[in-house]
């Protein structure tokens, strides 16, 4: 086995909930009455519904038609009948609109594109379009559309793919048991991207805590040109920046964009999204999701589609042992505290927690200590807590000096703050003020 490697700062938490669904295999849903596909799941442009209300759908049916080059199509998950476009509650707070389909338990329609298994004598720009059809998206980030990140700029040479199967975040484990359980279609899916980019070396990213995937992985790899890198078990491991560096020592410039160090980077599920749309034909409309946390009854690994409404998820788990602290889709860390069961499933949705009141991260007022210990872990070399004191005070032009604007918000600083201090809200607030400010 290669070298372990990783990056400077970051922490390990003392306990990082993966033992609830780490051996959880994925257990498919079954289907459910309404799913509610959201139009605005993309970074980007949100697609435009090509669907009204009344319509019948074929599962697979194209839904809404990407807006431009930054947006992706939607796919039905199901067969049945279009009730409408809705508000509903969004993953990233606020309402969004989504298309409403209720089942009619048929399961109607074929998948839609023919099967490439020669996808080696397809041209890169034929499988690019695959993709692009498809509406694969990042599934573990911001649900950037795959085919722009695949998309080498002219002038920027890449010479290096990296599949991010870190998955470093507390309690998911979706990715995990998806690199385990289908070693094969993240191999392939990569391979299909590395030559879409014309690169050799494909690298998949593993942290060392997932010894059964690293085995799968290495096994599927064999006779191909894809390999294993084994990484520290240490947060954030899974951002761009601190994986690009873990894998090939290079540094992403601040400002920067993967293509500036020579990478592509994309995630697990999207390389096994981009197996399904190439060789068996099937656009992006399921993902496997992590359900878990201690107010949760059976924790698990769960197949959904897209569009289920996270209620089902979580009575799928079999419902709450008490009233939780905070529902939470994605990671503790880096994911969105939601106000309600309603929403549903994007995708992007690497996990639904529900944390008890005495595991959920509270904040506080109280003053900074000066301890450092926020400085030691920060993986982007800032100082949070002068940027924290310079935002309080409203001194954003003094947190942009600071590089406010290359944080990850990772929140690993607010994680190991003795004062609790709520650092990465202040972070997002001098970001977003900062950018209306451009
Ligand atoms: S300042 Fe930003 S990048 Fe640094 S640890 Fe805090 S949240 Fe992460
Ligand atoms: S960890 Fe918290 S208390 Fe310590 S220096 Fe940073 S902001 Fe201040």
């Amino acid at each position: 086995m290669s070298k372990i490697r990783s990056f400077k700062g970051g922490m390990h938490p003392e306990y990082d909930g993966k033992e609830l669904t780490a051996g959880c295999s994925v257990v498919d849903a079954p289907l459910f009455e309404k799913y509610y596909v959201i139009l605005a799941e993309n970074a980007g442009r949100p697609p435009k519904p090509c669907v009204a209300k009344g319509d019948k759908v074929c599962k697979y049916q194209q839904i809404a038609e990407a807006d431009g080059f930054v947006s992706a199509h939607l796919h039905a998950p199901v067969s049945g009948t279009v009730e409408g476009i809705v508000e509903v509650p969004g993953p990233m707070g606020g309402n969004v609109q989504a298309v409403v389909i209720a089942s009619d338990g048929e399961e109607r329609g074929e998948p839609p594109f023919e099967c490439w298994e020669n996808w080696q004598e397809k041209s890169g720009g034929e499988l690019m379009t695959r993709i692009r059809e498809a509406g694969i998206v990042g599934m573990g980030g911001a649900a950037f559309p795959s085919h722009v990140k695949l998309s080498v700029p002219p002038g920027k040479k890449v010479d290096t793919l990296i599949i991010n199967g870190a998955e470093c975040e507390p309690y998911l484990t979706a990715d995990h048991r998806l690199m385990a359980e289908l070693p094969r279609k993240i191999v392939i899916g990569a391979a299909i991207m590395g030559k879409i980019i014309n690169v050799s070396n494909i690298v998949i990213g593993v942290e060392e805590n997932k010894p059964d995937a690293i085995a799968a992985l290495e096994a599927a790899c064999a006779g191909t040109s894809v390999r294993v890198q084994v990484l520290a078990a240490r947060y954030p491991q899974g951002a761009e920046k601190q994986l690009i560096y873990a894998v090939t020592g290079r540094s992403v410039p601040s400002g920067g964009l993967p293509f500036d160090a020579g990478c592509v980077v994309q995630n697990t599920g999207s390389a096994a999204a981009v197996y399904d749309a190439v060789l068996l034909g099937i656009p992006l409309i399921e993902r496997v999701v992590t359900v878990s946390g201690e107010a949760v009854k059976r924790p698990g690994n769960f197949r959904l589609r897209i569009g289920t409404p996270v209620i089902e998820a979580v009575k799928l788990a079999g419902g709450i042992t008490e009233e939780p602290g905070k529902l939470i889709l994605g990671g503790p860390m880096m994911g969105f505290a939601q106000r309600s069961f309603d929403v549903p499933i994007a995708k992007n949705t690497s996990g639904v927690l529900l944390l008890p009141p005495g595991r959920a991260l509270n904040f506080s007022s109280a003053p900074c200590i000066r301890c450092g210990r926020c400085v030691e872990v920060c993986p982007m070399k800032l100082t949070p807590c002068l940027l924290c004191a310079a935002i309080e005070g409203g001194r954003f032009d003094l947190a942009l000096k600071g590089h406010v604007m290359d944080c990850l918000e990772c929140g690993a600083c607010a994680y190991v703050c003795p004062s609790r201090r709520p650092l990465v809200q202040q972070f997002r607030r001098a970001k977003s003020e900062l950018r209306k400010k451009k």
